[in-house]
């Protein structure tokens, strides 16, 4: 159940899906159905973040792409919230 960020409702809908190339996740807008706000998810597989907690190297560097790419997301939501 995801539960909105700005008033803790579980009443929330998707109506945007979206794939990022190479990236093992959905991106997803959603929309609370309560306060009318939009915000968004991301969904892993819980296999995909089960080999984040594996530690050789190659997952290492899965890791580190996995954090700038969530940064970048951070940043633009971020600047998002600044603007609106
Ligand atoms: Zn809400």
């Amino acid at each position: 159940m995801i539960i909105c960020p700005h008033c803790e409702s579980k009443n929330t809908v998707s109506f945007e899906a979206r794939n990022r190339p190479k990236a093992p996740y959905v991106w997803r807008s959603r929309t609370c159905k309560d306060c009318g706000k939009k915000f968004t998810t991301r969904e892993y597989t819980l296999e995909e973040l089960a080999n984040l907690m594996e530690k050789d190297s190659k997952t290492v560097v899965n890791l580190k792409d996995q954090c700038d790419d969530l940064l970048e997301d951070l940043a633009q939501l971020l600047s998002q919230y600044k603007n609106g």
